[in-house]
């Protein structure tokens, strides 16, 4: 696996469609374009095969500047176009390619290396990583570092930011010590809103001079995850909120209807058959379970009030990553 870097956007590349990626351009690569301001936009998309906003959204920002030159430099890197052909977040046997920029011995670290040893070739303006949710999100930006430029990158997007350390082996953490760096989230994927949603913030940033330095962080509302609930992989699931279901886990229906909305404590989130199967894990691994559920009575009751993120009703993504994300609100002191 080598890194593929193009000076201009390949031919055929704006024609091709998500699927038909990977069959013109194998594996992950690069594009170094030119613009009037040099200090050049990273952005990332694809890093999620299924998660198709980011490359939908970039196709249209590219099209507007077909005939004309972009407002400053951008390096894109177009990510797992093997696992997108087959339209999955990874293939089996490859790992997950937004969890493994702090480096690893795959031959996918081994080239997202390569990508962070080019880049720190160029003084970034800011890195942008565009991912989508399985769950029903409104959209919200991510920031790794509590600045008053991350802030206000992340806020251009949306007024929901949530700022977190962990995983910390994400593209949006490697980018935070050279520049302003967001993971923004789509909500779900290649829906025509978010596309627009995205290709406007791209634009927005291009066109950006600097960063408000002093963006008013002692007043931004920002969320920060403090754990996940992790379920068992081989504990079966379903949403039908049933205390007679065959299934380890019933959770309720509604579960992520509630995503960035306060839950109260003492609601009931569903029903449980094996309490062993279910975990809350801090930003250390550390399980915390007891501070915030109940089990009683078959029933998993909150313990106290929290906020959720990305909770979804994917089974694949809650056995490889979560069921969600648990946050609460943070501010500087
Ligand atoms: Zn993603």
């Amino acid at each position: 696996m080598s890194l593929k870097i193009y000076d201009s956007v390949p031919d055929n590349f704006l024609e091709t469609d998500v699927l038909g990626l990977h069959e013109k351009f194998p594996g992950p690569f690069l594009m170094h374009l030119k613009g009037e301001k040099s200090k050049p936009l990273f952005l990332s998309v694809l890093l999620h095969g299924n998660e198709t906003t980011g490359f939908l959204s970039l196709k249209k920002v590219l099209s507007n500047y077909a005939d004309k030159i972009l407002p400053r430099d951008v390096i894109v890197l177009v990510g797992n176009t093997k696992a997108a052909a087959h339209g999955l977040r990874h293939l089996e046997g490859q790992p997950d390619y937004n969890r493994i920029w702090a480096g690893g011995e795959s031959e996918e670290a081994k080239l997202i290396s390569q990508v962070l040893e080019y880049v720190k070739g160029f003084e970034l303006f800011a890195n942008i990583d565009v991912h989508n949710n399985t769950g029903k999100n409104p959209y919200y930006g991510c920031v790794n570092v509590f600045k008053e430029e991350y802030l206000d990158l992340a806020k251009r997007f949306s007024p929901k930011t949530v700022y977190f350390t962990e995983p910390s082996e994400v593209e949006s953490m490697a980018f935070a010590p050279l520049c302003p760096s967001v993971t923004i989230e789509a909500g779900l994927p290649g829906k025509e809103e978010g596309v627009l949603k995205v290709a406007q913030f791209i634009e927005e940033v291009l066109n950006l001079d600097s960063f408000n330095h002093n963006f008013d962080i002692k007043n931004a509302e920002v969320f920060q995850t403090y754990g996940r609930i992790k379920i068992h992989k081989d504990a079966t699931v379903d949403f039908k909120n049933d205390n007679d279901s065959k299934a380890d886990f019933s959770f309720v229906e509604d579960l992520e209807l509630k995503n960035f909305e306060s839950i109260s404590e003492g609601t009931l989130l569903g029903f449980y058959r094996d309490r062993g199967l279910i975990k809350v894990l801090d930003n250390d691994g550390e399980a915390v379970t007891d501070d915030l559920l109940e089990f009683r009575e078959g029933k998993i009751i909150t313990k106290k009030e929290f906020v959720p993120a990305m909770f979804t009703q994917d089974v694949y993504i809650i056995k490889e990553d979560c069921l969600g994300y648990v946050m609460k609100s943070f501010s500087v002191t």
